[in-house]
Formats: structure tokens, C-alpha cells, sequence
């Protein structure tokens, strides 16, 4: 890939680790979790509480919503962004908010400790720059439409106003199946550890939008190598405004995220395993027998 200046991987270059209100991006795991939108401060507030209690770092919440339908429920703006300021005092969990126009980037950046953009606004350029501009650290979703290529270049423009801290979420693409709402391609996780030293995200509830996939697609992400998920949560599905049908109650999110802490404690226990074994010159270890090397430049550099 040409001409990713900023944004693509040199062979030597480390991964790099975003710092976001304590939690160190690219490093240490993240899960976002939260409702779809921001509705009442009740909402916001129980579902905060039941996040964070269950091991989320970061709550997540729409106080902007692109929608399909104009008559759809676009989100309580500015009211909605006072609502998660008092979830984040009462809780301590970072907001991560989506931004839909350029005019709203500095003064939405000052409630949102992560700006989100959309996929419908991946390849809004007038946006990227604004987002670059303000400095937030800025969770870019792939556009539904976009290959890695064209991704990266959305990063590009950030980066190249000088901000450095772009995260990145593979959230699904429009394929010919129908059965779930876009197509996950969790192949973007490799495939971005290798052309880019930025942070992957995985959204499993926009990426199959059904409710029984979110799980199976969170522990594939982890065994991808992402370095996170951002997951929708609801305290009372059936009543949510928007993605009503997608968004976890705190009960089955309180069970995906013990799995997945199971599924990263076997992933170290192995990584540490084949570290030990090829200290000592094992010829398993370099058969990766015992366990699975995640960096694809490790292989390289061999
Ligand atoms: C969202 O995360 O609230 C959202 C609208 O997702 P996407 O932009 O990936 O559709
Ligand atoms: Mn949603």
C-alpha cells in the first residue's frame, strides 16, 4: 500500500499505544460498551453502571445519530452529551461519542474523551480534517462500502493534521448475504496489524447486528488479535429507540465478557508458554505448537 505515510507500518515500527483516560490503547484490552443511543438519563446512567461493572473501561452512547430515515430518532444532542458527562462523574468510565458534522467537532470534543466517526462519514474529508484538527483522540469505523486501503487513507487524514491518536473499528461491510445486517470481516484485524501500527477495534453489534452472533464474533475478534470491542448494550433492550434488536442486556453482556477474559487468560498462559519454550531453544516453539504468534512481522523477522 502506497503513500500511507503516516498511518502505514514500517517493519521495524512498534504498534503504537494510545493513552485514553488511563487505559493505554493497543496495550491493554478495551471494551467499549454502552447503548446505541442516549434516550433518558435513567438509561444512561443504569446501563453505565452495569458495564462498568461487568469489566468495560469505556462507555459508549449516541447522542448523534446518522439514521437511515430522516423521521428516525436522531439522537438528543446536546442533552444527550450533558446526560453521559454525569454518567462518566458517576462512574468514572471515558465517553466515546459519534460526531456527524464538522460544525459540532470542537464542542462535542469537550463532553467526549473519544470522538467516533461513522461508517457513513468514514470518507467525509471535511470531517477527518476537523477531527484531526481538535486533537481528540478519534475512533474511526470502517466505512460499510470501504476496503483497508481506502480506510487507512481516512486515518491519513487525521494523522496528517497532526493528531495522532486514531483507533480504528472494523464494524462489517455490505456484502450479497442478507442474513445478518453487514458482513464482519475480522480478517481486517491481521490484516491491519500488518500494514498499520494503529489500534484495531472490533463492534460485533453492528458487524452481524444479531443478538446470538455477538458473543461468538467477540471471542473470534480476541482470537484475531484485536486490541478490543465496542459492543452495544441496553439495560432494557425491548424499550431502546434504535438497534433495539442488536443491543445485549446487561446479563448476557456480564456473560461475554467473562468469556472473553477466559479466552485472553489461555491466550497469555500460551504466548507465554512458546516465549518460555523458544528462550530455551525449543524447536516446538517454532512450530507454534504451542500457542499462536499473533504479530506477522515476528514471522518475518525470523
Ligand atoms: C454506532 O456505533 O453508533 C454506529 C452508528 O455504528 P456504525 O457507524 O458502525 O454504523
Ligand atoms: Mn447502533
Amino acid at each position: 500500500m502506497n503513500n500511507l505515510k503516516l498511518s502505514g507500518r514500517k517493519p521495524d515500527e512498534a504498534r503504537s499505544v494510545i493513552e485514553v483516560g488511563g487505559v493505554r490503547i493497543g496495550e491493554d484490552f478495551l471494551v467499549i460498551a454502552g447503548p446505541c443511543s442516549v434516550e433518558t438519563e435513567e438509561q444512561t446512567l443504569r446501563t453505565a453502571e452495569a458495564v462498568r461493572d461487568a469489566g468495560a473501561k469505556m462507555l459508549r452512547g449516541g447522542a448523534f445519530k446518522p439514521r437511515t430515515s430522516p423521521y428516525a430518532f436522531q439522537g438528543l444532542g446536546l442533552k444527550g452529551l450533558k446526560i453521559l458527562d454525569k454518567a462518566k462523574k458517576e462512574t468514572g468510565l471515558p465517553i466515546v461519542t459519534e460526531v456527524v458534522d464538522t460544525r459540532d467537532v470542537s464542542w462535542v470534543g469537550e463532553y467526549a474523551d473519544i470522538l467516533q466517526i461513522g461508517a457513513r462519514n468514514m470518507q467525509n474529508f471535511s470531517l477527518l480534517r476537523e477531527a484531526g484538527k481538535s486533537g481528540k483522540p478519534i475512533l474511526l469505523k470502517r466505512g460499510m462500502y470501504s476496503t483497508l486501503e481506502e480506510w487507512l487513507n481516512c486515518a491519513e487524514y487525521i494523522l496528517a493534521e497532526g493528531n495522532d491518536k486514531v483507533i480504528l473499528c472494523e464494524r462489517g461491510i455490505r456484502t450479497f448475504e442478507t442474513y445478518t445486517r453487514n458482513t464482519l470481516d475480522l480478517s481486517m484485524v491481521p490484516a491491519v496489524h500488518a500494514e498499520s501500527h494503529l489500534p484495531i477495534l472490533v463492534d460485533p453489534s453492528h458487524g452481524t447486528g444479531i443478538l446470538f452472533m455477538i458473543e461468538p464474533m467477540s471471542l473470534a475478534a480476541v482470537a484475531a488479535g484485536a486490541d478490543g470491542l465496542e459492543i452495544e448494550v441496553h439495560v432494557d433492550p425491548k424499550t431502546a429507540m434504535s438497534d433495539k434488536e442488536q443491543q445485549l442486556t446487561p446479563e448476557a453482556f456480564r456473560t461475554l465478557m467473562r468469556r472473553v477474559a477466559d479466552l485472553r487468560e489461555f491466550m497469555a498462559e500460551r504466548a507465554m508458554a512458546e516465549a518460555d519454550a523458544a528462550a530455551r531453544g525449543d524447536p516446538a516453539a517454532r512450530e507454534g505448537v504451542l500457542g499462536s504468534r499473533r504479530d506477522p512481522f515476528a514471522d518475518a523477522m525470523d
